[in-house]
Formats: structure tokens, C-alpha cells, sequence
């Protein structure tokens, strides 16, 4: 078994833009510059959310910018079965609750955080969700880039939903399965996941499943400290020079590629990205 195990885990609702391929460079740095391997896994769990022809988009994309894989790739669409039984270990350990509230309950109270109205249903309803029963207990862990990260999640999101009521498991439970199935041992990943992290880790105490180490991977801001978007001025990932993009996402992450490199192609510039890569170079704050 290698020492170190990474991956990159897309959902497939559109293109790769220039921030997930950043993302998924910094993973890759990561993983190769520690003699690791890199796994390619589709998050497409969310049936509803996902567009048709994405998945294949994205595979393509990592190709082109010669981001390769070790393995198979694993779509979460097609492993149900291990999240039923997570589901199932968590019921019987009296960890999880039936949920009834509909939406527009849930919308009445003030704040976020789930009032535990459901936490006596503890047999399985239909068209319920089902939700971990989270106590008072504090989580902490060492992120890569933004350091000491301590949080309660009773205080901040309460008992939160792993099986939805339309029938779907839900990205948390699916992402702690299938992580702690594959062996993971060094998640890299968007800063925009960095407050899910409490409660995958949460979950992963739950299950009795090893915590990875993360590092969250600044979100790309304009000078106004807008995320790059459509909207803000993002632009789509150029086919044409890869290389060029490449040297773009590596200098964002503190990395000093040298001007040359630009030409260079993608194979050349990786090669130099992991003889170089230093994680601790990584700025808090990445702006375009
Ligand atoms: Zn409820």
C-alpha cells in the first residue's frame, strides 16, 4: 500500500472551469510529489443536480491537461449498495433518526441548526430522511493551508441529513463512504468544502473510519474578492494552451514556475511542478 493516498472528486454539473482545475492541480502536485497515487472519482450521487455529458467532459479535460489517474474511475451513481449499508451500521447503532419535518417546517424556525424535532423516531419512515444524531463534542484537525480548525457541529448545523426524503443519500455520507473505501489518506480539495469538514469527519467517528489529512485550496478570487464566476468574469477553460493554463493555476498556488515553462507542454511543466511543489507555499488568498 502506498504511504499516500489522494484523489480529485468532481461533480459532474458542468465543465471544469479554471478553479476546479486548479483544485485538481494542487491535488495532483500533491499526491505525485509524495510518490502517491491520485484516484479520479465522479461525486454524481446527486442524480438531480447532474448534467448529462459532464462526467465525460471532465475526464476529457484532465486528459487534455495531462492530469492522469491511477485506476478506475469510481462513480458514486453506482455504489448505492456500500452507502445502504453505512446507513444500515449507523441505524444500528442508534445514530441516526427518521426525519418528518417537510421544507416548509424546517423554513419556521429562525436558525439553521436542526431543533432535533424528529430525534424519538428511531424506526425508518417512508419519505423521511434520515439524520445523525449529533452530540456536544468538539471537532478538531490541522488543515494544509488554513491551519487549526476546531468546530461543534450541535452548534453549528445540529443533526444534519445523510438520506434524503426523495430517496437520495446525501453527498456527506457518500463522500466519507467512499473515501474511507478507498483508502484516502490526503484530501486536497476547494476551500468552498472547508466547512463541510467537521461533520465528514464527524461521520467518520460514527462509521469508526480513519479522518484523512486535508488541505483546502483558497477559492479564486477577482480584485473585489468576488469568486470567479460567469458572472464576475471567469473564463472557461481554454483547449488551445494547456500548458499556458497550467502555468497560470501553478504560479496562483505560490509555486515559482519559471517564464519558460509556458511553452513548454503539459508533461514537462508537471514533471518541473513536482520536483517544485511546496504545499506551504500555498497563500491563503488566491486572487486572479
Ligand atoms: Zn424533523
Amino acid at each position: 500500500m502506498p504511504n499516500y493516498i489522494g484523489r480529485f472528486a468532481p461533480s459532474p454539473t458542468g465543465p471544469l472551469h479554471f478553479g476546479s482545475l486548479l483544485t485538481a492541480l494542487a491535488s495532483w502536485c500533491d499526491a505525485r510529489a509524495a510518490n502517491g497515487q491520485w484516484l479520479l472519482r465522479i461525486e454524481d450521487v446527486d442524480v438531480v443536480r447532474t448534467q448529462l455529458g459532464a462526467a465525460e467532459q471532465i475526464i476529457r479535460t484532465l486528459e487534455h491537461y495531462g492530469l492522469w489517474w491511477d485506476g478506475e474511475i469510481i462513480y458514486q451513481s453506482q455504489r448505492t449498495e456500500c452507502y445502504q449499508a453505512a446507513l444500515q451500521q449507523l441505524q444500528q447503532q442508534n445514530d441516526i433518526f427518521w426525519c418528518t419535518c417537510s421544507r416548509a417546517d424546517l423554513a419556521q424556525t429562525q436558525s439553521d441548526i436542526y431543533t432535533g424535532h424528529c430525534r424519538a423516531h428511531h424506526q425508518y419512515r417512508s419519505q423521511a430522511a434520515a439524520r445523525l444524531r449529533v452530540y456536544k463534542s468538539i471537532v478538531d484537525f490541522d488543515d494544509g493551508v488554513f491551519g487549526h480548525i476546531s468546530e461543534s457541529v450541535a452548534d453549528t448545523v445540529g443533526d444534519f441529513v445523510i438520506f434524503r426524503r426523495d430517496g437520495l443519500f446525501a453527498y456527506h455520507l457518500a463522500v466519507v463512504v467512499d473515501d474511507a473505501e478507498q483508502g484516502i489518506t490526503n484530501i486536497v480539495r476547494g476551500a468552498d468544502l472547508l466547512n463541510n469538514t467537521s461533520r465528514q469527519i464527524y461521520l467518520q467517528q460514527r462509521l469508526a473510519v480513519t479522518t484523512p489529512a486535508y488541505t483546502h485550496i483558497p477559492l479564486v478570487v477577482n480584485d473585489n474578492g468576488e469568486k470567479l464566476s460567469k458572472q464576475t468574469g471567469a473564463r472557461a477553460l481554454t483547449w488551445d494552451n494547456p500548458s499556458h493554463c497550467l502555468w497560470q493555476a501553478l504560479t496562483l498556488l505560490g509555486q515559482h514556475a519559471p517564464d519558460v515553462l509556458q511553452s513548454e507542454d503539459c508533461a514537462t511543466l508537471l514533471t518541473w511542478a513536482i520536483n517544485h511543489w511546496q504545499r506551504e507555499n500555498i497563500p491563503k488568498r488566491l486572487t486572479l
